[in-house]
């Protein structure tokens, strides 16, 4: 299905369109799904490349491209193992795209924790989960739109947060955990995949915790940066 999506969209609209990338993206998170890593990677590259060349040539990138961007490269810092040094690069590109491109875009941070999850820095991870929760005006604090797998509404701090190791795009909340852990949720491709626990407990459900933070982001991003560089 992709596959014939991306002909369409390349033939429409060019290769180095956004939508073109993520359609090579999925096709790419397609094959790590069945567990074919070399395509998946190659899938990921061919994506970054152009999207670093659009990154580079344009003075205000959209934020489909910005998202892009950060989605391919977390998704390809997850095929690359922990002590592989191309991992570590690409967390640290990563974490410099982050800090200039962050304002308003809370959902490249939520990348940046997945990608985090992927070489087992979990403490970092669950630091960059919590700067990646969206303070809407209502009271329900969400993750930057993301949905839960199992029942497909959105995640928010209330309803708990359980990320999959393995897979790059799973998230269940506290419920559908629960289900998945009894064996009555139908999500078979994660059945014997460890899950990372976002820690919501501190939060305020309706409050930016400002001045709350155990750090401040931009010296945070610094560190991360610093400690894969
Ligand atoms: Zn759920
Ligand atoms: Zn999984």
């Amino acid at each position: 299905m992709y596959k014939r999506a991306l002909a369409g969209y390349e033939k429409a609209l060019g290769p180095d369109h956004t939508s073109t990338l993520n359609t090579v993206n999925n096709l790419g998170t397609l094959y790590a799904d069945q567990g074919k890593l070399d395509e998946a990677k190659q899938m990921y590259l061919r994506s970054l490349v152009s999207f670093r060349r659009i990154l580079r040539d344009e003075i205000s990138p959209s934020k489909a491209t910005i998202h892009g961007f950060a989605t391919a490269l977390c998704r390809s810092i997850r095929i690359d193992s922990v002590n592989d040094s191309i991992a570590r690069s690409e967390l640290l590109e990563l974490s410099n795209h982050i800090k200039k491109w962050r304002q308003g875009n809370t959902a490249i941070v939520n990348w940046l924790a997945k990608a985090l999850i992927g070489v087992k820095d979990d403490q970092n991870a669950q630091l960059a989960f919590r700067y990646s929760i969206r303070y809407p005006n209502d009271n329900n604090a969400d993750f930057g739109g993301t949905l839960c797998d199992g029942c497909l509404y959105y995640i928010t701090i209330s309803t708990g947060r359980y990320v999959c190791r393995q897979c790059s795009d799973i998230d269940l909340c506290e419920i559908c955990m629960s289900k998945h852990e009894r064996n009555t949720l139908a999500l078979a491709r994660c059945r014997d995949h460890c899950f990372f626990s976002v820690d919501t407990t501190s939060l305020e459900i309706n409050q930016p915790p400002t001045g709350k933070f155990e750090v401040d982001f931009d010296v945070w991003i610094e560190n991360v940066g610093n400690q894969y560089s």
